[in-house]
């Protein structure tokens, strides 16, 4: 269904590669991130090889989210952390390492040390509706 030259997830799909595997259904699998920002940190993605949010189908990645959602419920009863993020990146500002389409799944902990949290900052409300409005126009 996958076969993505050089794809890391690819070949954890075709069984060519290991993985701590977590879920799999038709579309996707889930498995154990080996570099975990946190403990528990999982991964889930799609049997078919896109590489960004971008590119995927929306159709594949709602199905991504039903099995992160999933995921994150199995990590949320096995570890009761204080918090989750679910993480996906795009493109190389983003720290998207691995092109293919991927959700992460990261058990949060006050005081974990994790510097993906930010303050609350009202920002400019008319710069953020003329934003708004831009953004909407490429819908
Ligand atoms: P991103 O930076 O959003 O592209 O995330 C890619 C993630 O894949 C990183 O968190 C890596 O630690 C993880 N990763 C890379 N190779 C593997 C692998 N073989 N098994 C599990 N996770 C991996
Ligand atoms: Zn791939």
């Amino acid at each position: 269904m996958s076969d993505e030259s050089g794809c890391i997830f690819c070949k954890i799909i075709a069984g060519e590669i290991p993985c701590f595997g977590l879920r799999e259904d038709d579309e996707t699998i889930a498995f154990m991130d080996i570099n975990p920002v946190t403990r528990g940190h999982a991964l889930v993605i799609h049997k078919a090889h896109h590489r960004d949010l971008f590119a995927i189908p929306a159709e594949n990645a709602a199905a991504v989210t039903r099995a992160a959602q999933a995921v994150a419920r199995a990590v949320q009863a096995t570890l009761q952390p204080e918090g989750l993020n679910l993480l996906q990146c795009n493109g190389p500002a983003a720290k998207q390492s691995v092109m293919h389409f991927h959700m992460h799944v990261i058990p949060r902990n006050i005081g974990d040390g994790l510097t993906m949290n930010w303050d609350l900052v009202q920002g400019d409300m008319e710069a953020i509706g003329a934003l708004a409005e831009r953004i909407r126009n490429n819908m």
